[in-house]
């Protein structure tokens, strides 16, 4: 039976082939979460600041960046749609794909499923043009999603890779632009939907949840990303719950970070207001006031822009101060 062992940080992440027993991580261990940028924490005014500048673009446009994770279930599809509306809310042009063909759900979370009247597998017959298949956001017109086909259809013989990498090439000779970020949302498992989702890709974030099944298929997928040359791969530690890492009941984000070994762009809290959100098709990252959840999809959305990560450490003791952002470490 394979299993888990934790791994220091600079090890290489794919340790499905060590067959040793898994040993569960010390506990009980308290955490709290930093920027990896700042070596102290900012000051309040520092911090205001921060959230009044915009964040800093880096690499090169488009970034094209694939969702997955292996595991179905685990948060891909919100985190596509939180992080690419919190990204439209900053100011850059997003392209959301849900590459989840039969099965797909983003336009349902975006509160689009009534706009999509064309698909890409339409655009490829030639039965419309790209931009009639492009659904562009009832709020933030910078945003639009793009579905791959109609819900509970099969995708034509022959369609793969190579048609999201001429999209991609599409979208960049757009008359009206390039956008900055291309957001795919890739199906579970590793077949070939999971193929052809990676394929235009240049980097991945990884979602994965605290628990042992989601991180070996998040291993797993890790290993294939780098086989296919995606060598910027950062995770989303998604669901967390601070009462049952206390209780020794869940892995603590850093136990999920030693194991895996990746970049930390965000630990997203489980959070009632997330089903919520998915139920009436409005972003969690729209709501007002803000949820936690909410908050952690957007720094972590900061982070991808500005291709920043977060560390998990561990602290002696509790925090004293435990106020709306003590789960942040700010
Ligand atoms: P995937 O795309 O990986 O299959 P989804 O994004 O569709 O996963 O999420 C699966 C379910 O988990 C949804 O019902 C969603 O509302 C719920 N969910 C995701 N993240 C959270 C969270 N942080 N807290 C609570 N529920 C969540
Ligand atoms: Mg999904």
């Amino acid at each position: 039976m394979l299993s888990l062992k934790p791994l220091p940080l600079s090890h290489n992440p794919s340790f499905l082939h060590s067959l040793t027993p898994f040993t569960p991580p010390p506990f009980p261990r308290t955490q709290t979460l930093k920027p990896s940028k700042h070596a102290s924490p900012p000051s309040a005014i520092q911090s205001a600041l921060q959230w009044n500048r915009k964040p800093e673009l880096a690499g090169e446009t488009p970034r094209v960046v694939v969702i997955t994770s292996g595991k179905g279930g685990v948060g891909k599809t919100t985190t596509t749609a939180n992080i690419g509306i919190s990204l439209a809310r900053l100011g850059f042009s997003v392209v959301a794909v849900d590459c989840d063909v039969g099965l797909r759900n983003l336009d349902l979370l975006l509160g689009l499923e009534n706009r999509v009247n064309y698909t890409l597998v339409e655009v490829l017959n030639g039965d419309c043009r790209l931009d009639q298949a492009l659904v562009r956001d009832k709020r933030w017109s910078n945003f639009e999603l793009l579905c791959i086909s109609k819900p509970r259809s099969k995708l034509p013989l022959g369609f793969g890779g190579k048609a999201l990498v001429w999209l991609v090439d599409s979208l960049k000779q757009r008359p009206e632009g390039c956008p900055q970020f291309i957001l795919i949302d890739c199906p579970a498992g590793i077949d070939a939907g999971f193929i052809t989702a990676i394929t235009p890709a240049n980097e991945a974030v990884l979602v994965t949840t605290p628990d042992i099944t989601s991180l070996r298929d998040a291993d797993r997928v890790t290993g294939l990303l780098e086989c296919d040359g995606i060598r910027d791969i950062k995770m989303i530690v998604n669901r967390v719950r601070t009462d049952m890492i206390k209780g020794e009941d869940m892995m603590s984000v850093l136990d999920v970070q030693e194991m895996l070994g990746l970049a930390l762009l965000g630990a997203i809290p489980e959070d009632l207001e997330v089903i919520r959100s998915t139920n009436r098709g409005y972003p969690l990252v729209l709501n007002k006031p803000p949820t936690l959840a909410g908050l952690a999809f957007e720094q972590a959305a900061w982070r991808l822009v500005e291709q920043d990560s977060m560390q998990a450490v561990l602290v002696e003791e509790e925090p004293k101060r435990r106020g709306l952002f003590s789960f942040f470490g700010g």
